[in-house]
């Protein structure tokens, strides 16, 4: 297996290697500066710069091509946020010299298209809260043909993998042709992902969300103890569990709903380009009640509850114990 190469992937390769740039400079300069959404999770400087400058480059690059993003302008038009857009105005500016305030603005929105048929869809920011805390986060980017993930790029500055020595990776992957990583912003020759091949479920390593509200930890509690997992588990923000699944870091990917919220339905970004990067590196998933993820229902997966990615041999294990506690 060969790495890819055609004008799609060159294409995410080549802006979410910038867009993590912008990140990393947002951060050192700005520090945890935030504003609060209307579900008061934070956005930050970060996230707006990254969507304008994706989504200016998309169009120029492939017109006809709709993009799903996170985030809108309306907060940023706020009299209350003129310090953030002109902060976000100057960080695009230093990539597209055209760049002011209404053309920010107007960029980002273009990330509100129709997820059908073929379309890119964009986190910029995945992990905010991991960002603004200075742990994890990702720049996630894919792009899906009639609800068929076909690629997907992952920028994560702040993971470390065992295979480089340097901390910041871009891991990427295609359809048909795996998953791969090389340290961000060198030209480093990509090395192939592959996952672990551990087939005790006692032994194995679950990555999941940092943020208690995101995930269900009394479930996966339980989890832990119907399978007697004996290591701990490595709580990781963002797309990065997945990039660490795919490299065989960790062993399994779980999200099980939230008790406060059990009608709660995943975005798409927030999984597209780390499913095809474990299926790519011989993994599996599914959601929890064992079905496909089905990428053809809009802007969520309305048609799944909860993920779970395993490197393959534990998946059913995981996913027996996890119908029995659903029950519970
Ligand atoms: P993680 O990094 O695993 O904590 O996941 C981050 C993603 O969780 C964000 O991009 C949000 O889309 C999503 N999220 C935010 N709030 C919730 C919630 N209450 N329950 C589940 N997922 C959430
Ligand atoms: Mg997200």
């Amino acid at each position: 297996m060969s790495i890819p190469n055609n004008p799609e992937l060159d294409f995410a390769l080549k802006t979410v290697e910038q867009a993590s740039a912008i990140a990393q400079a947002v951060y050192a300069e700005m520090a945890n500066s935030s504003l609060s959404k209307q579900d008061s999770s934070p956005v930050t400087v970060a996230d707006f710069s990254i969507q304008a400058y994706i989504a200016q480059q998309l169009a120029e690059s492939f017109p006809q091509d709709a993009l799903v993003a996170e985030e809108r302008s309306a907060m940023l038009r706020e009299a209350s946020a003129a310090a953030s857009l002109k902060a976000v105005t100057e960080y695009v500016s230093k990539l597209l010299p055209a760049a002011d305030a209404n053309e920010v603005c107007r960029w980002i929105d273009l990330g509100g298209g129709e997820a059908r048929g073929r379309f890119w869809t964009l986190d910029p920011i995945d992990g905010t809260k991991g960002f603004i805390r200075g742990d994890q986060y990702a720049v996630a980017l894919a792009l899906i043909e009639d609800g068929v993930v076909q690629l997907g790029v992952l920028g994560c500055p702040r993971l470390k993998l065992p295979e480089f020595e340097q901390m910041g990776i871009l891991a990427f992957t295609q359809k048909g042709h795996g998953s791969w990583v090389k340290p961000l912003g060198t030209d480093v020759a990509p090395k192939k992902l592959s996952v672990s091949t551990h087939q005790k479920p006692e032994d194995s390593v679950i990555l999941r969300s940092f943020e208690t509200g995101h995930t269900n930890p009394r479930r996966i509690k339980k989890v832990r103890e119907r399978l007697s997992i004996q290591p701990e588990a490595v709580l990781m923000d963002s797309l990065a569990k997945y990039v660490a699944l795919a490299a065989g870091v960790g062993d399994v990917v779980l999200r099980i709903v939230p008790d406060a919220n059990p009608k709660r339905r995943e975005k798409i970004w927030d999984h597209a380009a780390g499913v095809l990067m474990t299926e790519e590196a011989g993994g599996r998933v599914t959601d929890m009640d064992g079905k496909t993820l089905d990428f053809s229902q809009g802007f969520k997966l309305e048609k799944n509850r909860g993920i779970l990615a395993t490197n393959g041999p534990l998946h059913d294990s995981f996913l027996g114990v996890i119908k029995e506690i659903l029950n519970d």
